[in-house]
């Protein structure tokens, strides 16, 4: 047995790096999969099996993860699905010219429910019409994110712009990189490496970035660490999250605490801090409008998680109180 990472995701057989610093294609121990949660996801740390006269290495155990990225299964009602782990950072791309405020909310939400560090990256700056608008662009997008968050701006094109990044991937750190496909993420990746590792999504006529399978892998930067590009992280559903949108919406959750009732739903309350600012302007109607929506939507999961839960529960006692007439008799010793 020994212990390894898994750096790369191929076709869903994890590919681990091993301690000894060999790369292992792997698969799981069938009694690891029959558990729920049970595979391993890029940047598990794993213990994993090599079997003589075997070309595939068992993974028998995935060590806890200290952060996951964890998002609703899209093609599942009520299920998580974990993307990365044990990373540190998150970065958030957008494209400069062209920031889509109400999805970098929800990209935020996901990227501090993680508990790692966030930073904005703003790409395509060379897109921008003017320096005095992407200048603009940037300052807005600072005041959204607070003043924990540091907001970058790179283009392809300054080859010197990466650098802010490449700061904050220092040897030893794992960070992540998400963002719409077409945003400029492999680019980012190929230019911290200084060669064409990734490959690049060519964008359509309309502009939007074309869908392309690319594997998930952990790329090293040269003199830091590691970085995640998720490519086609389509949609992005929210689990839990309510610790994601207390900080990527702290000035409302700020405002609601001032509500004159503890479980103001900031309806029509009276007393409703929330709405008192969005009528005296202090609180733009559209950020109080996708707190609510992301509220809603964390809120549905949970009853649905809840409901599920309890259909789960109803059957086990349906399987415990049947009488076990299928199952053979235990022999006495
Ligand atoms: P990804 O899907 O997020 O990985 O995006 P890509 O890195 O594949 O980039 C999508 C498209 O945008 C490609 O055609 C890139 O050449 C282009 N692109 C990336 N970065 C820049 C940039 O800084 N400036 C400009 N003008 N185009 C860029
Ligand atoms: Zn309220």
């Amino acid at each position: 047995m020994q212990k390894g990472q898994v750096v790369k995701l191929d076709r869903g057989y994890p590919l681990v790096r091993t301690e000894h610093g060999e790369l292992v294609r792997c698969e799981h121990a069938t009694a690891l999969v029959k558990g729920e949660e049970a595979r391993a996801v890029i940047g598990d740390f794993v213990d994993v099996d090599v079997p003589e006269g075997h070309d595939k290495g068992i993974i028998g155990g995935i060590l806890p993860r200290t952060r996951a990225f964890v998002r609703k299964d899209p093609t599942e009602r009520a299920l998580p699905q974990v993307l990365a782990a044990n990373f540190d950072r998150v970065f958030v791309a957008q494209p400069l010219a062209d920031v889509n405020v109400r999805r970098l909310e929800r990209e935020l939400v996901l990227a501090y429910e993680t508990g790692a560090a966030v930073t904005v990256v703003l790409t395509k700056a060379d897109l921008a019409e003017s320096e005095e608008h992407a200048v603009a662009v940037r300052d807005r997008v600072r005041a959204l994110v607070g003043p924990d968050v540091r907001t970058l701006v790179v283009s392809e094109n300054d080859p010197a712009s990466i650098e802010a990044v490449r700061a904050l991937v220092p040897a030893g750190t794992t960070a992540v990189l998400i963002g719409k496909s077409g945003v400029g993420k492999s680019s980012m990746v190929n230019m911290l490496v200084g060669s064409a590792v990734q490959e690049t999504t060519p964008v359509r006529d309309d502009g939007k970035g074309r869908h392309t399978t690319v594997s998930r892998e952990m790329v090293a930067v040269p003199g830091g660490g590691f970085i995640v590009d998720m490519p086609g992280v389509r949609g992005l559903g929210l689990w839990e999250a309510d610790a994601g949108i207390g900080a990527a919406f702290a000035d409302v959750e700020e405002l609601a605490a001032r509500c004159r009732f503890r479980d103001c739903r900031h309806a029509d309350e009276p007393g409703c801090a929330v709405r008192a600012a969005v009528d005296a302007g202090e609180l733009s109607a559209e950020r109080f409008a996708s707190y609510q929506a992301l509220k809603r939507e964390t809120d549905e999961l949970r009853d649905r998680r809840e409901e599920a839960r309890r259909m789960r529960g109803e059957k086990a006692s349906d399987r415990t109180k049947a009488p076990a007439r299928k199952g053979k008799p235990r022999k006495k010793r």
